[in-house]
């Protein structure tokens, strides 16, 4: 006979709220790994729920017994896939093997088995009864029974070590889904004791469909809304975890909702006395010396990290919900400071580089120097005379202008030597060599032509103008001395002068025009100029 009793609502909307929890984890089961274990559960809660409602309805014994057995499959089946549940929140890439999926198959097949036949063997309940009214089923359980709770209890005992562990390294998101699956484990066994207390006790109806019911909702809870990173479960934990970049989810008013190891690492580098638990906190607090307005902002910054000094590079983007709106931000954290000691070395030996193309530039140019000089007096050598006399002359035929050019012999030069050495006719040739450089104007050219024999070109000067310099040059070296040693030498020279176009238009005929004016001048008794005589003449 059925009869009507409000404890049958109990199990009833236990088992419809595990239908609906599970029915939404088996359409989201792609996207998560544990939805499908979920499902199970619920299903097993269906069952086990189903069965209790539609075993409380009937006074008559044989069949409130007969369902007081038929829940078991359900009962075992939560057990497993609780078990299951749990290892894939705690290891998201967890897998059963063959071998124990066979295992773990072999308790609930027994135990429904053993159900089915308790009418034989009484090991699953001795003795049932029914008390009260509306009747409820009061069984004197068996050995088999306290065998399926301890087994049960030992999985629980198990999956809640396993969570408990995992809970205390796990960061952020990861963290507090273990917490909420903890949370909800404690639903069903508080039921369950309760229920149990009452077995003994005396008769009641079974709490533990409402109690997983309570679980099945947190579980779902920590799976599809505290999981949201988990839509790409191997890309979360691979991206997320394991990137060497340091990531931080901040929400909209900039407080941590996530961060990856990397991050943690980095920031409790940067500020040493960070709480252990970031998840929650206002970004600011992240950053050393920063107060509540402060927001991360992108840009790179040189920050103390310990003894040493780090660059970072940050880079944020925004998040959005479905329909655009901003949901927060995540913030990636570069450490850049490898990357930029090998530009600021490159920068270091690029500018050594230049410094050296530098130096190389000034060698040259001294060395090219060189080629054009006078170790003795530094005047200009020969090969650069001749080099620009020949320039001079070509501009000067294009222009018509006139070019002087006065070719200087010291007097007595060989008895200067002979008389006080070497050194000091050294001398005697660098004191009328400075004393022609110093007298020399723009334009002109000095150098030694040969031994003791100077040139002078005046570009633009007319053979009086020139002769004019030459006698300048003449008096200014009578008033130097050149110490001997033992007295003050006096020096003199004689001198040519020459001019294009008058005496000639090529180097060869200019000097030798002055070669012979300058032979004239030693001729008429030295210490005198005389100008070249005229090509017409
Ligand atoms: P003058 O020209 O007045 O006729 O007489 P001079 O004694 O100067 O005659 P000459 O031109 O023959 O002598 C040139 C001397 O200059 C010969 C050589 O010993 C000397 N001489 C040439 N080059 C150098 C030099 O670099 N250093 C020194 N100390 N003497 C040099
Ligand atoms: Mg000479
Ligand atoms: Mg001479």
């Amino acid at each position: 006979m059925l009869q009507w009793q409000p404890y049958v609502l109990i199990p009833l909307v236990g088992a419809v709220a595990c239908a609906i929890v599970g029915w939404s984890a088996w359409r989201r089961r792609r996207s998560t790994p544990a939805a499908t274990a979920l499902t199970f559960t619920m299903l097993g809660l269906v069952e086990w729920g189903v069965a209790t409602a539609v075993g409380i309805s009937f006074t008559d014994l044989r069949l409130q017994t007969a369902f007081g057995l038929a829940i078991y499959p359900g009962v075992t089946l939560v057990v497993f896939s609780a078990f299951w549940l749990c290892r894939a929140v705690v290891d998201r890439d967890s897998r059963f093997s063959r071998r124990a999926k066979v295992l773990f198959a072999i308790e609930p097949v027994a135990m429904t088995v053993a159900s089915a036949t308790n009418g034989w063997h009484h090991l699953v309940f001795s003795t049932t009864r029914l008390v009260g009214h509306p009747s409820l089923l009061v069984p004197q359980v068996g050995v088999v029974f306290w065998l399926h709770s301890a087994y049960s209890y030992v999985l629980l005992t198990i999956m809640m070590y396993r969570l408990v562990r995992a809970r205390r390294t796990a960061t952020g998101l990861h963290r507090r889904q273990i917490t909420s699956v903890l949370l909800g484990c404690g639903f069903p066994i508080t039921a369950n004791v309760v229920t149990l207390a009452m077995y003994t006790g005396g008769g009641s109806v079974d709490l533990a469909v409402v109690g997983f019911a309570g679980s099945g909702l947190t579980f779902w809870w920590a799976l599809f809304r505290q999981g949201m990173l988990q839509l790409v479960p191997v890309a979360r934990s691979v991206v997320f975890e394991r990137v060497s970049d340091a990531l931080i989810v901040l929400d909209r008013e900039d407080r941590v909702l996530d961060l990856n190891p990397a991050a943690s690492r980095l920031l409790r580098q940067i500020g040493p006395r960070l709480p252990e638990n970031l998840v929650g906190e206002r970004s600011h607090l992240l950053v050393p010396g920063q107060g509540p307005g402060y927001r991360i902002k992108d840009g790179e910054y040189v920050v103390q990290a310990g003894a040493r000094q780090i660059d970072l590079d940050v880079r944020s983007s925004e998040l959005t919900d479905r329909s655009g709106a901003s949901i927060g931000r995540v913030v990636v954290v570069r450490d850049t400071t490898e990357l930029n000691d090998k530009k600021r070395e490159l920068t270091a030996a690029n500018a050594r580089l230049q410094d050296q193309l530098r130096t190389i530039d000034r060698l040259r140019a001294d060395l090219a120097e060189q080629a054009i000089r006078d170790d003795l007096t530094g005047l200009h050598n020969r090969r650069h005379l001749i080099r620009t006399m020949e320039a001079e002359l070509a501009r000067a035929g294009q222009t018509g202008g006139p070019l002087g050019v006065v070719l200087l012999d010291i007097d007595h030069f060989k008895s200067v030597n002979d008389r006080f050495g070497h050194a000091v006719g050294d001398e005697m040739l660098v004191a009328i060599a400075k004393v022609l450089a110093s007298a020399a104007r723009q334009g002109d050219t000095v150098a030694r032509y040969g031994g003791e024999e100077f040139v002078v070109l005046l570009p633009g000067a007319t053979p009086d103008q020139a002769w004019n310099r030459a006698q300048e040059w003449r008096r200014l070296c009578a008033s130097t001395f050149v110490p001997t040693g033992q007295d003050r030498l006096r020096v003199t020279f004689s001198a040519g002068v020459a001019c294009f176009p008058e005496s000639g238009t090529s180097a060869a005929q200019l000097l030798h025009a002055a070669d012979k004016a300058l032979y004239r001048a030693k001729a008429e008794g030295r210490d005198r100029v005389l100008l070249a005589d005229s090509l017409a003449a």
